[in-house]
This record gives structure tokens, sequence and C-alpha cells, in this order.
């Protein structure tokens, strides 16, 4: 597993340790630096029988199907990374109080060769009256409405979301 550096960033020595996946420790000088696990959003938007799905423009994983949300800021509150992103992403402004948290699952994300571990947080935002018309084409090669019957897993960018993805599924 790779960090984002290799020598300590304090003495420049290379003798640095990793424990449990995320704290580096440099042997020689005693530096500290935590790798923490990142937070991070994904909104599960339904209109009657549908759910919405962006697809990837970029890597990792471009090309899959995904949950729009994204990394949450810091000094933000979830809900407002949920707004943020949606606004960000399909150019819709929603009502933060309709988000329902749903669950939480861990996932990796491997980004310009540095593996970060993510909590991901699942919401649920129901409104039968949502259209949508525009979207991020730097993030996204576009969007999908899929009823859950047409969901398939395996065209799904992370194991987070097959997993909250298939809580919906068994409960529905
Ligand atoms: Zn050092």
């Amino acid at each position: 597993m790779k960090f984002s550096f290799q020598y300590c960033p304090n003495c420049k020595n290379s003798k640095l340790r990793i424990e449990n996946e995320s704290k580096i420790t440099c042997s020689s000088c005693n530096f500290e630096y935590y790798h923490n696990v990142a937070g991070a959003v994904a909104v599960i938007i339904q209109n009657k029988d549908k759910i919405l799905f962006t697809v990837r423009n970029k890597n990792p994983q471009a090309g899959m199907l995904d949950l729009p949300g994204g990394f949450i800021d810091p000094k933000e509150t979830a809900e407002n990374a949920c707004k943020r992103e949606l606004n960000e992403e399909l150019n819709i402004s929603i009502d933060e109080s309709k988000l329902k948290y749903l669950n939480s699952n861990p996932n990796t994300y491997l980004y310009k060769e540095i593996l970060y571990n993510t909590i991901d947080l699942f919401y649920l935002y129901r409104d039968d009256k949502l259209e949508i018309t525009d979207f991020d084409s730097l993030e996204l090669k576009g969007f999908v409405w899929k009823s859950l019957d047409e969901i398939k897993l395996e065209e799904l960018a992370f194991e987070s979301q097959k997993k909250s993805l298939s809580l919906i599924m068994k409960n529905k």
C-alpha cells in the first residue's frame, strides 16, 4: 500500500513505519502522521420507483455506475455535503430536512496511487417530482434512472454502495 509520502516530511529519512493502515511514524525523529479514515456521503435519490445513478467520468472506476455524493469537506455536516455534492454534480437544490440517514459502510478509494479508507454515509432522498436535466460533465458521463429490478450490483463502482443498495433491494 502506498501513502502520500515515502520520506519523512520532517527529517527526510526513509525509515517510516506504518501501523494499523493509518499511523505513519518516523523512527528517526518521532514524527507522526495519521492517514485517517475520510468521511464521505452518497445519496440514493428516489423518484417514484426509480433510483438515480450517475456514470463516472473519472478514475477510479470510470464508466461504472455511482451514487451522487463525495467527500465531506472540513467543518461541513454530512447533510451539507449531500446538498453541496448534489448541487455540484446535478445542478439541483435539495431540501436537507428530507434526507433520511440509511447506514454507513467502509470503502476504499484509490486516487492517483494513494489509497484512502473512507466511511461512506448513505442517505435516502425521495422526491416524486424531482427533475434532473443537467450534470457536471467533467465528473460524470451522464446519469440513469433505474427501478430496483433493473439494478445490477456488479455495475456499481464501489463495494460500500453494493452493500447499502442490497439492503434496500431486500426490504422492498
Ligand atoms: Zn523523521
